[in-house]
């Protein structure tokens, strides 16, 4: 199991993920940086845990959307959703008790034999209680998410949809996020596009920083920032890409990285679990169509996304206003960005807006 750690001075968690830890050596060296040769990967891979036909390969599906009269954990789906084999954060905490009952100081096991040292004042400690959940995005290991069909992009966000109104039911998690890492520079070594969901018991610090800053907007001009931001993009309309009758493209004013997109429900909404299945396929349409210009203009870049949610509890709340935000990894963090915590983006958004306007 892992634990939740807090750093006493920022007050910002951390998981200390022991689970997926790897030992101080392995990390020389470790960085991937080299594409896979796309030529050379083919539809179906014998070692995959993702590939359809390798199901035995990894956990029992939690859903899947898959043909009429085929077994779960067989093949026959085409969008598969699976508990992560090494969680971040789990839900088999029964014994954590023991683990955290008793005097402070001293040191405890957990049953991987990694040695956890006891909470104090100081340092506070929380089980690393959660939900981490695979969403294998297609059955075909060489399959991207730009040339997947619409119906193929349209039920995975259906997918990640069913997911998050099946965890968010549960009074133990306080968030949920749905993102993807596409590549190795954006934290994936697997080759087969695949996505994954994280329910927290905590709501991390930078979260609570949105928030208390959209609240106070709220309480003191009685709209949503993020209502007017969209309105000032639309003025301005330097950095938007594109414009649906339901959704806004642009690259926001204050962008942390260049081509960092953001696309948001044009019309108030505060949180992604609220959005109704036609707007949901519509995004997923939208997001193909950003993730192909970006493959186009940028070729093939790695990239995250990301849903940019309200904490469970103010699913309903109308300080909050939803996103789906991608970031293409063209920059490192470096080190005024580990010690301060502020980017330096080496583009200017209205030029990268206006060069993916032609993708
Ligand atoms: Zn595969
Ligand atoms: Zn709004």
């Amino acid at each position: 199991m892992s634990e939740l750690r807090q750093d006493p001075t920022t007050r910002e968690w951390v998981i200390i993920a022991t689970e997926r830890r790897r030992r101080p050596h392995e990390f020389g060296g470790a960085f991937l940086s080299k594409k896979e040769n796309d030529r050379d990967i083919q539809e179906y891979s014998k070692d995959c845990p993702f590939c359809s036909g390798n199901e035995y390969l990894s956990p029992h599906e939690t859903a899947s959307y898959r043909t009429y009269g085929t077994s779960p954990n067989s093949k026959g789906w085409w969008v598969r959703s699976i508990p992560n084999k090494f969680p971040a954060l789990s839900l088999n905490i029964e014994n954590d008790a023991s683990l955290y009952e008793g005097a402070r100081g001293g040191v405890n096991t957990d049953f991987t034999g990694y040695f956890f040292p006891r909470a104090t004042e100081v340092f506070r400690t929380k089980p690393g209680l959660g939900a981490h959940e695979v969403v294998i995005d297609t059955p075909k290991h060489n399959e991207k998410l730009p040339f997947f069909s619409d119906k193929q992009i349209q039920e995975l966000f259906l997918m990640y949809r069913e997911r998050y109104l099946d965890l968010h039911v549960n009074p133990k998690f306080k968030y949920i996020i749905i993102f993807k890492n596409n590549g190795a520079n954006a934290g994936t070594s697997i080759a087969h596009s695949h996505s994954q969901i994280i329910a927290t018991p905590i709501i991390p610090l930078t979260l609570r920083n949105n928030i208390s800053q959209a609240r106070f907007y709220y309480d003191e001009v009685g709209r949503c920032i993020f209502c007017d931001m969209i309105q000032s993009e639309i003025v301005d309309g330097r950095r938007i890409i594109l414009q649906t009758d339901d959704f806004i493209v642009f690259h926001p004013f204050a962008s942390t990285s260049p081509f960092e997109t953001w696309i948001m429900p044009l019309y108030h909404e505060p949180c992604f679990s609220n959005a109704s299945i036609d707007k949901i396929k519509a995004l997923a349409i939208i997001v193909k169509k950003v993730i192909n210009g970006m493959f186009n203009a940028l070729n093939d870049p790695d990239y995250n996304f990301l849903f940019n949610n309200p904490p469970i509890a103010d699913e309903k709340e109308n300080y909050y206003h939803w996103s789906l935000r991608i970031i293409p990894r063209l920059t490192m963090k470096a080190g005024f960005e580990i010690g301060t915590g502020m980017s330096i983006n080496t583009a200017i958004p209205e030029e990268t807006a206006e060069f993916m306007r032609g993708f």
